[in-house]
């Protein structure tokens, strides 16, 4: 059950944010996701909406602390300071959602990625 993604044929993903020079930026807890986006599954297929497009990877990291995280941990209804005020704290949390950073700035050599960006507000 763990590994089943990494081995999949195809994995359908969100993103962060996604940089005007074409980086991919995501933000994990676990980790499953940015995983699988980098290596193992012999398709990965990105669908993104035009919201998550930001100037750079300074700027995505900031949607994603100060957007994305806050919006997905109130929506968990998790115990966490920027569940509370929309903003990151850098919090000592056990349950801090924010643990693993991936930057793709280019697609990884083993991957087949293709990225679909959605002209609408999608997602966090
Ligand atoms: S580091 Fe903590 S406070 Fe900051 S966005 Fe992530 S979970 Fe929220």
């Amino acid at each position: 059950m763990r590994i089943q993604h990494l081995t999949s044929d195809l994995f359908i993903s969100g993103s962060n944010a996604i940089t005007e020079n074409g980086e991919i930026v995501n933000i994990d807890g676990f980790g499953n996701r940015v995983n699988s986006i980098a290596f193992g599954p012999r398709k990965v297929i990105i669908i993104a909406g035009c919201n998550k497009i930001v100037p750079d990877v300074e700027a995505a990291i900031e949607r994603i602390k100060d957007v994305a995280a806050p919006m997905n941990a109130k929506r968990l209804n998790l115990p966490l300071p920027c569940a509370r005020t929309g903003y990151c704290h850098d919090c000592k949390s056990e349950q801090r959602i924010c643990r693993i950073v991936s930057i793709l700035e280019r697609k990884p050599n083993a991957t087949d990625i293709s990225v679909f960006i959605i002209n609408e507000s999608l997602g966090l």
